[in-house]
């Protein structure tokens, strides 16, 4: 398939802010067993607020639309998520310039750039049971498609199914960073909500490019 366009950051957005919606009470629930119980709450308001914004505004670039979903997200969210994420979208943002379409290797720095900006902010490491835990083999993946010979598309197919590998692996995990890191054993048996969402943002992200 040929590079993916305003077109589709808008329906990545849309969908994300959908998927959100449909699992909010699943997000929170995950965050109720290990940290405070608003994940779910967060990001449904956060994606709400951004789809909201996209009725009014038309942006002209991929990069233009991720520039919007970070401002607001930042602006919206609130909790370590809010931050993080809204500098994920910030990184991406960055990296996908002015650019008109992006191709397969500019959708992978994109990701990178997301995945180092969530690391720049929060430290955390793989293995720290966190968004990183989704973010981190999605990129991996995604340079493996790319390096394969995938176009756009199936870069973010990758990146997708790794996410929600990743998320799942998160499991078993002790956390090393926020909330969940003060319940030590205790973390252990339930899956981080943040790695979960972003999952779900990562194959939202991945279904809109199957256009
Ligand atoms: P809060 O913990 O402030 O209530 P949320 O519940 O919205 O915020 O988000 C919690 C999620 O944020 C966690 O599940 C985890 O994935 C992510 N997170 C927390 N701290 C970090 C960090 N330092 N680095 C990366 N992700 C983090
Ligand atoms: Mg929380
Ligand atoms: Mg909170």
């Amino acid at each position: 398939m040929e590079a993916l366009g305003t077109d589709w950051a808008i329906d990545w957005v849309r969908r994300s802010a959908a998927v959100i919606a449909e699992h909010k009470a699943e997000l929170s629930g995950l965050d109720r067993a290990i940290g405070d119980g608003d994940h779910g709450e967060n990001l449904d308001r956060g994606f709400r607020a951004v789809a909201a914004k996209l009725d009014d505004a038309t942006p002209e670039t991929p990069g233009a639309v991720l520039k919007l979903v970070a401002t607001t997200l930042i602006s919206t969210v609130g909790g370590a998520s809010g931050p993080l994420l809204g500098t994920a979208y910030l990184k991406g943002a960055q990296a996908a310039g002015d650019a008109e379409r992006l191709d397969a290797a500019a959708v992978v720095a994109l990701l990178a750039a997301a995945r180092d900006g969530v690391v720049l902010r929060g430290k955390a490491e793989p293995g720290d049971k966190t968004m990183i835990d989704a973010w981190d083999p999605a990129v991996r993946a995604a340079q493996g498609a790319l390096d394969a010979g995938g176009d756009a598309s199936a870069v973010l197919s990758a990146a997708a199914e790794a996410a929600e590998s990743g998320a799942e692996a998160t499991d078993p995990l002790v956390a090393r960073k926020g909330r969940a890191s003060y319940l030590g054993e205790r973390a252990v048996g339930h899956r981080d909500p943040g790695a979960q969402s972003s999952a779900y943002q990562l194959r939202a992200a991945a279904t809109a490019a199957e256009g």
